[in-house]
């Protein structure tokens, strides 16, 4: 009952042209029928519209960042409203370099999430442990800490029309990728976590996924799908990844 969706994290790569050709590959690549996963792609803010321009129905739009805030003095923020009005559809929220760079608690993490469900857009939640977390022990308290900051805001339908990404930190850009095991074992996790809604709730994996693993992370019961970061910007990397899916 859940479909496979693979989210494609740009983070802060690109410029106009390389966007127009690789949304050119992937629309030729993605084209077939074969495919049927959802595909989101999660461009910087200044690509979002030539995104929703490029026009393939294979794609939809992602965002990687919003405010907590819905409008008001808070210079070079982007509201949950302005991505609502630019065709976005998802957004990324808590991944671990705005939680990490950018200093960002699990608390400010869910105002966030709750202003992607106020606009109608659907949160992509990032969680995951470091790796001194995950060696200390401590991977599964990690994620359910961050899980409940969110769980705590009561929202109505919280888990209804949102995504949750687990992406160990140890993994991300590293080339290391968790074991097929050692994720499917906090994805179940995490579904227990998200209480009666959770077992249709998407629940990605990410982390150094690249066309060589993602069919055997994927044949793990609990995992639906990957927010891709380097392997996102490589059309027949990507394309691959998806065809997996
Ligand atoms: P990676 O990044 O695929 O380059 O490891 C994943 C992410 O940060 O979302």
């Amino acid at each position: 009952m859940r479909t496979p969706l693979v989210a494609a994290n740009w983070k802060m790569h690109g410029t106009k042209a390389f966007a127009d050709q690789l949304l050119a590959a992937l629309a030729e690549g993605l084209a077939s029928d074969e495919c049927s996963t959802s595909v989101v792609i999660c461009p910087p803010f200044p690509y979002l519209t030539q995104v929703a321009e490029a026009g393939s129905s294979r794609l939809q739009l992602g965002a990687q960042n919003l405010s907590e805030h819905a409008s008001g003095a808070f210079t070079g923020e982007v509201s949950a409203e302005m991505l609502q009005d630019c065709g976005v559809r998802y957004v990324i929220v808590g991944h671990s370099e705005r939680r990490s760079l950018y200093g960002e608690s699990s608390a400010l993490v869910a105002d966030k999430f709750a202003a992607a469900k106020g606009a109608g857009l659907i949160p992509i939640l990032c969680v995951g442990e470091s790796l001194e977390e995950r060696e200390s022990g401590k991977t599964l308290d990690v994620v359910a800490e961050q899980i409940a900051a969110v769980s705590q805001l009561n929202l109505a339908d919280t888990w209804h029309n949102a995504v949750v990404a687990y992406e160990p930190v140890w993994a991300i850009g590293t080339g290391k990728t968790a074991t097929p095991e050692q994720a499917q074992e906090v994805h179940r996790f995490i579904r227990e976590q998200l209480g009666d809604k959770g077992a249709s709730v998407q629940i990605l994996y990410g982390g150094s996924v690249k066309s060589a693993n993602a069919a055997e992370l994927f044949a793990q019961a609990d995992i639906d799908g990957a927010l891709v970061g380097g392997a996102s910007l490589k059309a027949e990397e990507f394309v691959s990844i998806c065809r997996a899916a």
